[in-house]
């Protein structure tokens, strides 16, 4: 089957390389003309794990290709994916100029029998506006709009692309149900499962999906608190709810806050459109406002407990919104640095793939080359990114190369014991506050025992 891929961003690049390398020819334009020259260069404009070599071999196999030419990319494709951005627009909504101006701009070079999907997450009613927009240019030609969501995550895009736990199809006629049934065959057939359903269905399901992952973040960074109040430990607490396989244990870990492209905007959008069609998604509703409510008290918090005096320097570990991505976009650290710098702090920042991208949001910051640069005469470490190499620290070079004592930790990656042992205050999350001159994380039965038996102790 010929594809094309409108928009190769994040979600364009990885499924039309996924795409090329089951098989399929796959043609992938992008309106930004720099963009596909670093892609016919091998230079993906965006980090994700193995995504270089996949584009290597599919382009090798002839399978792959890259274009600025609109109407040379639309003309011969049978399936013609939308996966341009889908910004936050006023209100909470989402801005679909992007997937309604390409939808227009496809439609003079489409041929009679493509089918159009939307790839972008999109709000419920946006398959019939695309439709619509397709009508308006091609009224002589019936051309078929489907929903095929996206469920990929950043960092492990390729492998979610080729293993998902589904596929959402979203289609209104038989036709293009079965078109879409026969692209997804070599994933159907390893056992993948297919949601076929309508297009209104498919773009509920996404936003839906998103929202309770979110949730599910939201509700342990609660209870995360909560441990804290009652000497308890979010590990155990976590470990202890996500065995039961109702629940599952994925996202139950605590952090600083959810971030990145999709969970802030999405959950917005899913709000907006529950107040829109007066069906209010309070949980979502509280859940956003948490959250936003959560980076900036967290920021707080390492100014209220760190004890830092004005002028000195801060080292903050991990720009990215999560691990194995350069995506900074709605990350905790774009809170927490103009806090720390607002309370005249000098940060010195470091982060193994995300510093071009956090050059662009941040100022007055210093970049370092390694975790250890950063820490070098820094009066405290705040880490914020889970990322491998911080778990992998050496905390006695690490407490050498600060000249404070004081190491946050948001991302829970170290042993408390191990970090008070280095001589190191250490703020976590969901482990037991400490009185203020000691370690903090390192709960004990007597601690324990003692906030239960007092409920108010704060
Ligand atoms: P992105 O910003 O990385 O990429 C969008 C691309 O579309 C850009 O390269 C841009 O130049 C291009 N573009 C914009 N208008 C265009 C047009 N008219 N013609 C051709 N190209 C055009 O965005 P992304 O992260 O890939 O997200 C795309 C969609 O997928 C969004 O709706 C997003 O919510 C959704 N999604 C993203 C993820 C993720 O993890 N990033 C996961 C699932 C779904």
């Amino acid at each position: 089957m010929q594809i094309t891929m409108i928009g190769a961003g994040y979600v364009g690049l990885t499924t039309g390389t996924c795409l090329a390398a089951i098989g399929h020819g796959v043609c992938c334009y992008d309106i930004d003309a720099a963009k596909i020259s670093r892609l016919r260069r091998f230079d993906p404009p965006i980090y994700e794990p193995g995504l270089e070599d996949a584009m290597r071999q599919a382009v090798a196999a002839g399978h792959l290709r890259f274009t600025s030419r609109l109407r040379e990319s639309v003309s011969d494709a049978d399936v013609v994916f939308i996966a341009v951005g889908t910004p936050a627009g006023p209100g909470g909504g989402i801005d679909l100029s992007h997937v309604l101006g390409a939808a227009k701009r496809i439609a003079p070079h489409l041929k009679r029998s493509a089918l159009v999907v939307i790839k972008s997450t999109v709000v419920v009613g946006t398959a019939r506006r695309v439709r619509e927009t397709i009508a308006r240019k091609r009224s002589a030609f019936d051309i078929r709009v489907a929903s095929n969501p996206e469920f990929l995550r950043e960092g492990s895009a390729m492998a979610d692309f080729l293993g998902p736990d589904r596929i959402v199809i979203g289609a209104d006629d038989t036709r293009s149900r079965n078109i879409l049934r026969a692209l997804y065959r070599p994933l159907a057939r390893a056992g993948v499962p297919v949601v076929a359903t309508t297009t209104g269905n498919a773009e509920l399901i996404k936003y839906a999906a998103n929202a309770f992952l979110a949730l599910k973040i939201g509700f342990v960074n609660d209870v995360a608190d909560l441990c804290e109040r009652t000497g308890g430990d979010i590990a155990d607490v976590a470990r202890g709810i996500g065995l039961d396989r109702r629940i599952g244990d994925s996202f139950l870990a605590p952090g600083p806050g959810f971030g990145g492209s999709c969970f802030p905007k999405d959950t917005r959008a899913f709000a907006a459109t529950g107040r829109q069609f007066g069906a209010p998604q309070k949980l979502v509703e509280t859940l956003i406002a948490r959250n936003d409510q959560r980076k900036v008290a967290l920021a707080r918090r390492i100014l209220k407990e760190g004890r830092l005096s004005p002028g000195g320097r801060v080292a903050v570990l991990g720009l990215a919104f999560k691990a194995n991505t350069d995506d900074v976009r709605e990350s905790a650290a774009l809170t927490v640095i103009p806090a720390l710098q607002e309370a005249s702090l000098q940060v010195i920042a470091h982060d193994p793939k995300a510093e071009a991208n956090a050059r662009r949001h941040m100022k007055d910051v210093i970049w370092a080359e390694s975790p250890y640069a950063a820490c070098k005469g820094a009066s405290a470490a705040i880490v914020l990114t889970e990322w491998d190499e911080y778990r992998q620290l050496n905390l006695s070079r690490l407490a050498g190369e600060l000249s404070g004592d004081l190491l946050v930790d948001y991302r829970n990656l170290f042993d408390p014991q191990a970090v008070v042992q280095h001589g190191l205050r250490y703020i976590s999350l969901g482990r037991s506050a400490a009185p203020a001159d000691q370690c903090t994380g390192v709960s004990s039965l007597k601690t324990w025992d003692r906030r239960v038996a007092a409920p108010g102790h704060a």
